[in-house]
């Protein structure tokens, strides 16, 4: 095993895959990021006829050396089974000349569901692995969909506890609703006045609030992360994007070893990270499309190398995707200053201090990868329209910023994979206004028709489940509420 994790601040701070998990967030601050690439010579033509499962094994298996096969093996048929209601887990559909990869088939109907539930699995084998018998307290900051995603993975799983803070006016009526219905006696869910991006910024400050930590010591308890920082949500997310490719070669649709474009609707960066390291491990990737809604930080910093979130916060009908700090970013920031640790932790330290931060004219240049641009809210409803009208496919608005994305992007010559990241039942208000004009109720059952698709599971619970959390706090509090529910002396 030659693979290990290092921290994004400090290139001295070095651990294992399983211990990268534990800790989530690196102690300095900092995200782990892999030692090397992995080697690998990828076969696309013979993964064409793996199942996602076995593509799954292979790729978790290249950047989680310290997991044996069985192990992977064990936490992948626990994770993808019948949870999923498509057996493929994430199909491919093509509509018109477009292919969308749906992420959404999990049981919260969206794209995190993919990562989040195997997460507490490789999470448990990791606490047996270095003989960890601590409680772990997975401390999550949410945006709309990691929250209830994170708990119906943690729920009730034996020596771990979830507390989950959401932005009070920042999520789907659904979304809300799923949260605090959410059961499980180890679950925790509070109500944050603010946005996420206060809640992302306390969450971390608790991570690395030394009285907190020795506390939590005492009481035998550990905090970790189920937020895109943990790389153990990242590695997971790697797999789709192997997994689409091949089922592009297997229907014949390009040759192996021809480029396609993906394009990714992105808030916290990690979804397309994920695809950033796809492609360092050969898989052929021309443009990631970092597709933003009005929240349009990451376009401005890709286009002028200038990251400023100084600027207003706009809540919009993509909630998900309502961030102006990008925590992922710190990762590809890393590669592109070469792995300069020093440098890297100056960019952070000026983004905590001032909002802001400017990359030089050769860090620029490594961003070819990418192409950014984004949707504002006026074109994300009519994407959705247009999408409805020549395709009879229904999409949800955070889907349909990257494809407005995707259009927007001049070389059109080759394949694009968008990944839809959410059921449009999470958003059925937005999507059918887009369609017509209706309210929820109307909404849900007038999809129904539209989408030809039946409404999920998922969905018609919600109506008589009975709501569990009501707390209600402010950032400041997020401390006090920590350790109450903790019982921490
Ligand atoms: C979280 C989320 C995104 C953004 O993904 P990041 O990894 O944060 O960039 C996009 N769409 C949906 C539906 C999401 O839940």
């Amino acid at each position: 095993m030659t693979l290990f994790y290092k921290s994004t601040r400090d290139s001295e701070n070095i651990v294992s895959a399983s211990q990268a998990i534990l800790q989530g967030l690196a102690v300095d601050g900092g995200l782990y990021v892999p030692t090397e690439i992995p080697e690998t010579d990828l076969d696309f033509k013979h993964l064409a006829n793996q199942s996602y499962q076995e593509i799954a094994a292979l790729i978790m298996q290249l950047f989680l050396p310290d997991f044996t096969q069985e192990e992977l093996h064990e936490c992948i048929d626990k994770a993808y089974d019948q949870k999923f209601d498509d057996q493929e887990i994430t199909p491919l559909v093509k509509v018109g000349d477009q292919y969308y990869l749906e992420l959404f088939h999990g049981p919260t109907l969206a794209f995190k569901d993919i990562a989040l539930s195997i997460l507490p699995h490789l999470m448990k084998k990791a606490a047996q692995k270095n003989n960890m018998d601590k409680e772990i307290v997975i401390l999550t900051a949410t945006s709309g969909d990691t929250g209830k995603s994170a708990m119906e993975g943690f729920a009730d799983v034996k020596n771990t506890r979830i507390i989950v803070f959401y932005p009070e006016n920042g999520v789907s009526p659904i979304q809300k609703k799923q949260m605090i219905t959410q059961k499980g006696e180890n679950t925790f869910v509070a109500a944050i006045e603010g946005n996420f991006d206060d809640a992302q910024r306390k969450v971390k400050e608790l991570f690395n609030d030394e009285n907190l930590r020795s506390k939590m010591a005492e009481n035998n308890k550990v905090f970790s992360s189920a937020n895109s920082i943990n790389i153990g949500r990242l590695v997971p997310q790697i797999v789709y994007y192997v997994y689409a490719y091949t089922r592009l070669v297997k229907s014949g649709k390009i040759e192996s070893g021809e480029e396609v474009n993906f394009s990714v609707p992105t808030g916290n960066f990690g979804d397309i990270l994920a695809g950033f390291y796809a492609k360092k491990i050969g898989l052929p990737i021309r443009r990631l499309i970092c597709a933003s809604n009005q929240n349009n930080v990451l376009t401005d910093f890709f286009q002028t190398g200038n990251y400023d979130r100084n600027r207003p916060f706009y809540v919009t009908s993509s909630p998900s995707m309502d961030i102006l700090v990008s925590s992922n970013l710190e990762r590809l920031l890393f590669y592109l200053t070469k792995e300069d640790t020093v440098q890297t932790k100056q960019l952070m330290d000026d983004l905590n201090k001032k909002g802001n931060y400017k990359i030089t004219a050769g860090m620029k240049s490594g961003l070819s990868d990418f192409f950014a641009d984004f949707a504002s809210e006026k074109e994300t409803a009519q994407t959705i329209h247009e999408v409805y009208e020549k395709g009879n496919y229904v999409i949800d608005p955070h889907t349909a910023v990257a494809t407005c994305v995707a259009n927007k992007y001049e070389e059109k010559m080759l394949p694009t994979v968008i990944l839809s990241t959410a059921s449009p039942y999470k958003f059925p208000q937005a999507v059918l206004q887009a369609i017509s004009k209706e309210g929820e109720k109307a909404a849900i059952n007038k999809l129904e028709t539209f989408a030809e698709v039946s409404v999920p599971a998922a969905i018609k619970e919600l109506e008589n489940a009975e709501t569990k959390h009501n707390d209600k706090i402010t950032a400041e509090e997020m401390m006090h509420y920590v350790e109450k529910e903790l019982n921490l002396k």
